[in-house]
C-alpha cells in the first residue's frame, strides 16, 4: 500500500500544502488577487452556487504566471544569475518571460517557428530570447535540455515540476480562503500542474470538497491514466483548447491526482463555444477555449452541481481575435 501524498511529507519530492502556503508568500503583492465571481444565470442553469476563480484576469493572463513566478523566485542566487529557459508556445512562455522580467532573470523560450506572431512578439516583449524550432522534425524536450545544459540555464517545465505546482495551487487556496469550503471544485486539465495544485490546497483547506479535472473530449489521456492506473499517453489531440493538448500527465502530477481528484470528465469542443459566450455575454469575461473547459463542464451536465457549492476555475484569457470573433459568431 502506497502512502499517502499528504502525509509522506516533502521526503517524496512531491509537493505538500506547505510549499502552496510559500508560494502565497512569494506571490504577494506580485500576483493579482483575481476575483471570484457568480452568475445568478450559471446557478438557475446548473442548480448549485457557482464560484467562478478568474484566473483569465491573471498577470499575462493565464493561472501560468503564478507557477512560473514561484518557480523562478525559489530559485538559489547562482541559478537566477545564469538565467531560465522554458519551451512552449502558449501561456507558459509569456508567464516566464513576465516573471522573468520581474525578478530580473534572463529567460530563453523555445518555441515552435511555426507559432503566432503575436504570441512570439509579446514573449519577445517581455524581454526574453525566443529560440525557434521545427515542431515537425524537431524534439524540443531534447532540445531545451541540450541547449539549457550548453548554456548554464534551469529548465522550467510548464506543469512537473515542486514549485511550480505548489505556486498553481494558490489559486484554488484564494478561492477557497473567499468562498468557504466548497462541495466541488471543478479544474481544467492539461499536464495536471494546475489540478494536482489545487487538489492539494482542497485537501487542506476544504477537506471533503470533491476535486474534478475537465479535459476535451479529444484527449482524455488523464481520464484513461486514473482508469488503468498508469500514466497513458495519447497522440497529440486536436481541440480548440490549445492549452491542453498535452499527451500525458507528469511524474510529480499524475500521484497526485490519482490520490485526490475525484474524478476526471471530459466537454467536446462545442461546450466549451458555449461556455465562451456566457463569459462573454452575461459575464463580460474574454476566456479562451481551455479556460472555459471546467465551466462547461457544469453547463453540459458532464458534472452535477444541484444543490451543491461548486468553485469553477477559469484559467486563462488569451484568445487571438480572429478566433474569438469566429467562436463568438458560431
Ligand atoms: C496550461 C493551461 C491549462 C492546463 O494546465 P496544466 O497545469 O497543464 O494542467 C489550462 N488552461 C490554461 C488557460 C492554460 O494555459
Amino acid at each position: 500500500m502506497a502512502v499517502s501524498v499528504l502525509e509522506a511529507g516533502s521526503s517524496t519530492g512531491l509537493p505538500v500544502f506547505a510549499d502552496i502556503e510559500a508560494a502565497r508568500g512569494r506571490l504577494d503583492g506580485i500576483a493579482h488577487r483575481t476575483p471570484v465571481l457568480t452568475s445568478r444565470f450559471a446557478d438557475e442553469r446548473t442548480g448549485g452556487r457557482l464560484f467562478f476563480k478568474c484566473e483569465n484576469l491573471q498577470r499575462a493572463g493565464a493561472f501560468k504566471f503564478r507557477g512560473a513566478y514561484n518557480a523562478i523566485a525559489a530559485l538559489p542566487p547562482e541559478a537566477r544569475r545564469r538565467g531560465v529557459m522554458a519551451y512552449s508556445s502558449g501561456n507558459h512562455a509569456q508567464a516566464i518571460a513576465l516573471a522573468s522580467r520581474l525578478l530580473d532573470v534572463s529567460a530563453t523560450i523555445l518555441m515552435p517557428i511555426d507559432s503566432p506572431a503575436m504570441k512570439m512578439a509579446a514573449t519577445r516583449g517581455y524581454g526574453a530570447e525566443v529560440v525557434t524550432y521545427d515542431r515537425y522534425t524537431e524534439d524540443r524536450e531534447t532540445l531545451a535540455r541540450d541547449l539549457a545544459a550548453e548554456r548554464g540555464l534551469t529548465l522550467i517545465p510548464p506543469y512537473d515540476h515542486l514549485e511550480v505546482i505548489a505556486g498553481q495551487g494558490t489559486a484554488a487556496a484564494e478561492l477557497i480562503e473567499a468562498t468557504g469550503p466548497l462541495d466541488m471544485l471543478l479544474v481544467c486539465l492539461g499536464g495536471g500542474g494546475l489540478l494536482s495544485g489545487c487538489a492539494l490546497a482542497a485537501a487542506a483547506m476544504s477537506p471533503g470538497c470533491q476535486v474534478i479535472g475537465v479535459e476535451p473530449e479529444a484527449g482524455d489521456d488523464g481520464r484513461q491514466s486514473l482508469a488503468r492506473g498508469e500514466i497513458v499517453t495519447i497522440p497529440v489531440p486536436r481541440s480548440i483548447a490549445d492549452g491542453a493538448l498535452t499527451t500525458h500527465l507528469g511524474q510529480l502530477t499524475f500521484p497526485i491526482v490519482r490520490e485526490l481528484a475525484s474524478d476526471i470528465v471530459t466537454v467536446p469542443d462545442e461546450a466549451l463555444v458555449e461556455a465562451m459566450r456566457f463569459f462573454a455575454q452575461r459575464m463580460k469575461m474574454v476566456v479562451e477555449p481551455t479556460g472555459s473547459l471546467a465551466a462547461a463542464a457544469a453547463f453540459s451536465g458532464a458534472v452535477a452541481c444541484e444543490g451543491r457549492r461548486v468553485g469553477v476555475i477559469v484559467s486563462g484569457g488569451n484568445v487571438d481575435l480572429a478566433s474569438y470573433a469566429r467562436f463568438l459568431a458560431g
